[in-house]
């Protein structure tokens, strides 16, 4: 434990995010933490409704991921997909046999009315979470993907197309209409918040989405407590997943400098790999800390919490 005082508003997307959202669990209280996450990926399958950022964050924090794999759960099966083979059903997106009981229990519920919010309190307190895990809003909000080859769905180019076709640009569908959750509203103008963290993850798919949500990108700039980014993006590359060429393709430097350009003034610090400390004078007046940022394991994940919590109370 870190000895932190205040609340830790925490941005994420899936994978990436989830392991600083655990990091970020082990160094404080779970009633110090607000987890919002991306749904902008969200899609219904199989006639289920399916969350996989919300997914990553929960499983994560539960200790039940499976690391190897990078996704999912552990001792996971896969029978029930291979039976929808069998039967000639879709098939392009692997659902386990443990992870379906998330996605039937999550579909039932909100088909019986309950808002995305409250199934996902539902959820992560049924696995023993106390950190509280929030979807950033509870209207449907879809990223779309601008590429060479036209208009796309956002899994139809993530999963379907493996990210090949060349983007040029993003929408986030629904946004406009969407309101932050009642959770995130609530962290906001929480008396004792103490820093907003964006975790690393892919800014345009991940991160954008909530920014696009009517006034959180100007609340988080007005916030009178620093907003502190991780980069995702270590030594010129991405750790995993398509950032890196989704900046290279907008034009943006493929770097920790690139994702602080995209985020601008958001930012009122900024935390880059050990192996990317040159950059630091290149970003000024930025502040900047440079530590490692490679989650391996659980020791690695608290580390680059509690050094994120550190510099959040030397940046103003
Ligand atoms: P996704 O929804 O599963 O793609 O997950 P996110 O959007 O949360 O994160 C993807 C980003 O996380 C990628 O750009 C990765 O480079 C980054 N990432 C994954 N693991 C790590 C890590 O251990 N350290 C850092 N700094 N970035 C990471």
């Amino acid at each position: 434990m870190s000895g932190f005082a205040g609340h830790v508003l925490a941005l994420a997307g899936g994978v990436g995010g989830a392991k600083l959202i655990r990091g970020l669990a082990l160094q404080l209280a779970p009633a110090q933490l607000t987890a919002a996450v991306n749904t902008a990926d969200d899609f219904n399958y199989l006639g289920l409704d399916i969350c996989p950022d919300l997914d990553s964050v929960t499983y994560a924090l539960a200790g039940l991921n499976d690391e190897k794999r990078g996704w999912g759960l552990r001792d996971e099966t896969w029978r029930f997909m291979a039976a929808v083979e069998r039967l000639g059903g879709e098939s392009w997106f692997s659902l386990g046999d443990q992870d379906l009981a998330t996605h039937v229990l999550r579909t039932a519920r909100l088909r019986e009315g309950a808002s995305l919010t409250e199934v996902t309190g539902e959820l992560t307190r049924a696995l023993g979470i106390s950190v509280c895990v929030a979807p950033m809003c509870d209207q449907p909000v879809r990223t779309l993907v601008d590429t060479g080859e036209g208009q796309l769905a956002f899994q139809h180019y993530f999963v379907a197309r493996r990210c090949e076709p060349v983007v040029q640009a993003f929408h986030y569908r629904g946004a406009q209409a969407a309101q932050v959750s009642t959770p995130l509203a609530d962290a906001l103008v929480r008396p004792d918040l103490a820093v907003v963290v964006i975790c690393p993850s892919n800014p345009f798919i991940s991160i954008d989405p909530m920014l696009a949500l009517p006034g959180l990108r100007a609340r988080l700039e007005h916030l009178p407590v620093p907003v502190i980014a991780v980069s995702p993006i270590v030594g010129g590359d991405a750790i995993k997943g398509p950032a890196a060429k989704m900046l290279r393709e907008l034009g943006l430097p493929v770097s920790a400098a690139g994702i602080a350009q995209h985020y601008g003034p958001l930012l009122d610090g900024y935390v880059i790999d050990r192996s990317d400390a040159r950059l630091a004078g290149s970003l000024a007046p930025l502040p900047v800390h440079a530590t490692n940022t490679l989650m391996r394991n659980d020791g690695d994940r608290a580390d680059l919490a509690g050094a994120v919590l550190r510099f959040a109370e030397h940046v103003i």
